[in-house]
């Protein structure tokens, strides 16, 4: 196994590592681990070069870092990418050798599921190193976190239809939700339930025809989904899907849903906000799953799980509402609201260093306090 690390500002640590037995080839980032171990889950795609796959794991970490802040965990951001096609490339012997890499972190960034991985992989990769979360149900681990995410996000769907509209109920709103996988069918399923007029739009034709049955949603193109007329735009499907052309093609008010890094740039907030349109930053309103494989790691009870899942709810509201007195957009005031606690999070960590310094200096010196 070649293993070489790579430097970069403002990121605890990252490496490569390469295994020509088993044709490993796998990026860990760890962000920060400013508020406890980094966690993050392990992302397999055939990316095209191997630099896509290290601007992958540096975003998708430091959005971890994010994400865990504004959850209120004690956990810092990390993730792992492994370049490889998911359906072909996976092996007993990858996992062993991808469970070699973990252990080289000596516990500072704990890997869980992501796309492209499954809670089977992750009780693979348990066989070699206990640094690794969301294993299947049949090896006692919490299995799908998908149910998770989708209770948080109709958390925060609520909160933005009441922030929009001053009124949280869903009774005949019409929803439009891109992508009915794991979180996606569980959203659509909570807001049949609430009464919400759905609509849906994913490539996989028996998803869709399932949302049709169970939930009486309307089916409608993939490259349509985003240009429907309603109030709830709800994208749970790939990240980068709000660009400079699908925001103005938008017949939204709301865009709240589960996908990661749904913004394709900067200038895809300024867009959204430019079209009045109320946009729940993405990593706040997605936590429910990472607040759920985190349960262990930082000893919640259920209930305390599921009160933080719930919490989604007052984080978000904070947000609408620094936002709008400070005169900013919601994910820049997501930000902040992260920044925050990583700073009072770094400057508690700096003053105890400190003082545990000049306890050795003094205890050296002979003072006593
Ligand atoms: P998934 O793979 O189960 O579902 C994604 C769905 O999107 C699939 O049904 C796929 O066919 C569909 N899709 C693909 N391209 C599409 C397109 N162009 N238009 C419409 N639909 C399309 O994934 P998931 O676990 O449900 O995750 C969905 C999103 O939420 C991802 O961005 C993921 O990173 C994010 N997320 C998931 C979790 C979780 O707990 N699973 C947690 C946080 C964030």
């Amino acid at each position: 196994m070649e293993a070489q690390m790579i430097h970069m500002p403002g990121y605890d640590q990252i490496a490569s590592f390469h295994d020509s037995e088993t044709g490993l080839k796998a990026y860990i980032a760890v962000h920060s681990t400013a508020l406890g171990p980094s966690m993050g889950g392990v992302r397999m795609r055939p990316y095209a070069t191997e630099g896509e796959a290290l601007k992958d794991v540096l975003q998708l970490s430091r959005a971890m870092t994010y994400k865990a802040a504004a959850a209120g965990l004690q956990i810092g951001g990390g993730k792992s990418v492994i370049v490889g096609d998911p359906a072909r490339d996976k092996s007993p012997e990858l996992w062993k050798a991808f469970g070699a890499c973990l252990e080289s972190f000596g516990g500072r960034y704990i890997a869980g599921e992501d796309m492209g991985t499954t809670p089977e992989d992750m009780d693979e990769i348990a066989k070699v190193t206990r640094h690794v979360m969301g294993k299947s149900t049949a090896s006692g681990g919490l299995g799908d976190p998908a149910p998770y995410t989708a209770r948080g996000v109709m958390a925060g769907i609520r909160v933005a239809l009441k922030w929009r509209y001053g009124d949280d109920s869903l009774e005949g709103v019409r929803v439009a939700v891109q992508g009915v996988g794991s979180v996606g069918m569980n959203v659509a399923h909570a807001l049949h339930e609430e009464g919400a007029q759905l609509m849906v739009g994913d490539p996989c034709e028996e998803r869709v025809a399932e949302a049709v049955e169970k939930f009486s949603a309307e089916a409608v193109t993939p490259e349509d989904i985003h240009k429907v007329k309603c109030e709830l735009f709800v994208p749970c499907a790939m990240g980068g899907t709000l660009n400079k052309q699908s925001i103005q093609e938008l017949r939204c008010a709301v865009v709240a849903g589960s996908a990661n890094n749904q913004l394709s740039s900067l200038a895809a907030g300024e867009a959204l906000d430019k079209r009045g349109i109320l946009y729940a930053p993405d990593y706040v309103i997605n936590a429910g799953g990472v607040i759920a494989i985190a349960m262990p790691v930082v000893g919640l009870t259920p209930d305390e799980r599921d009160a933080k899942i719930e919490g989604i709810s007052d984080r978000l509201t904070q947000v609408f509402t620094r936002a709008e007195q400070a005169g900013i957009r919601p994910e820049e005031a997501a930000d902040q609201l992260s920044e925050d606690i990583l700073n009072a999070a770094e400057a508690k960590r700096i003053h105890s260093s400190g003082s545990k310094k000049e306890k050795r200096v003094r205890a050296h010196s002979g003072f006593s306090t």
